[in-house]
């Protein structure tokens, strides 16, 4: 049985837009959810877990709470699932005062979303805001989709090299379920990482072992989010060590897209053809391929 064909993926993060929207500046805005469908049906996937993303750090044009469970409600075929958008700023940006983010997740959880993000206020991830936010999280089993970015310079959440914050975040919410990606994650996949290099798409072999998979053996509770150019960048410059990372980490890898623009579903396909071609020459084996394009989203819609 040729699994790429019988197994439908899931993407476990997606981005989508009603039409009428300003464009970026550079060009280009989020793709309709028809646009997404269409990429859906070329590459064998069934459906996405749509993002919210309210962080002006990097959205020019806002997909809110509501308009995720609208979309989703619109399209149940393409978006059954979606994430709230829950930032650390919210109600007070106050480091002494925490809103009560619980009763934020119940009310989206009673609607229909089924964890938090995408996540991209830039500050450091263990900033007392950010903490107070986790905790809530953690306590209503709610998972987030954070994404990684530099002080200042790039939006997302901000870690030292190493990614010692974040450790100390998955050590303190052992019931938070953290969903990483970006290159300023995934640069950690090779120990010679430096403070120069540290966010970008870096290339070349893996130097064993990054602090990504002493993270993911520690902590069962980081999952990859493999999306993105920074996701394919990462586990395309060493098929080699690819393997074993997916053979090893399987239960804490999850496919997913990120097509933020209609002229980049070449991501899309270049993911999932690493994926189906890892598994076609035999070098990615039934287990980990089912729970990478599949099984896994499913046990953390499911939470
Ligand atoms: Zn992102």
């Amino acid at each position: 049985m040729d699994l790429t064909k019988t197994l439908k993926k899931i993407d476990l993060h997606a981005h989508s837009h009603l039409p009428g929207g300003p464009e970026r500046v550079r060009g280009g805005t989020w793709p309709t959810p028809e646009i997404v469908r269409a990429v859906y049906d070329k590459l064998n996937i069934e459906y996405g877990l749509l993002m919210s993303c309210g962080a002006p750090e990097h959205m020019h044009d806002p997909i809110t709470s509501r308009d995720a469970e609208a979309i989703s409600k619109a399209y149940p075929e393409t978006f059954p699932y979606w994430f709230c958008y829950l930032d650390p700023r919210m109600a007070y940006n106050n480091v002494n005062k925490v809103p009560d983010y619980s009763y934020y997740i119940d009310f989206f959880r009673e609607r229909g979303a089924r964890g938090a993000g995408e996540i991209q206020a830039n500050m450091m991830i263990d900033d007392p805001r950010l903490i107070g936010l986790f905790s809530h999280c953690a306590k209503k089993n709610f998972p987030v989709t954070l994404h990684f970015g530099q002080l200042g310079i790039r939006w997302g959440v901000v870690d030292d090299l190493g990614l010692v914050r974040l450790e100390k975040i998955l050590a303190e919410f052992p019931t938070l379920t953290v969903l990483a990606h970006a290159a300023s994650f995934w640069s950690e996949i090779s120990a010679d990482v430096t403070e120069e290099t540290r966010h970008q798409n870096n290339k070349g072999k893996i130097v064993r072992e990054g602090r990504i998979a002493a993270l993911m053996r520690k902590y069962p509770n980081l999952i990859c989010d493999i999306s993105a150019a920074s996701g394919f960048n990462a586990l395309s410059r060493d098929l080699e060590y690819t393997y074993e990372f997916f053979d090893e980490f399987y239960p804490q890898i999850v496919f997913a897209t990120d097509i933020s623009s209609p002229a980049y579903d070449f991501t899309a396909s270049n993911l999932s053809n690493l994926l189906d071609d890892g598994y076609k020459s035999g070098n990615i084996s039934s287990v980990a391929y089912r729970a990478i394009v599949r099984e896994n989203a499913l046990r953390i819609l499911s939470q």
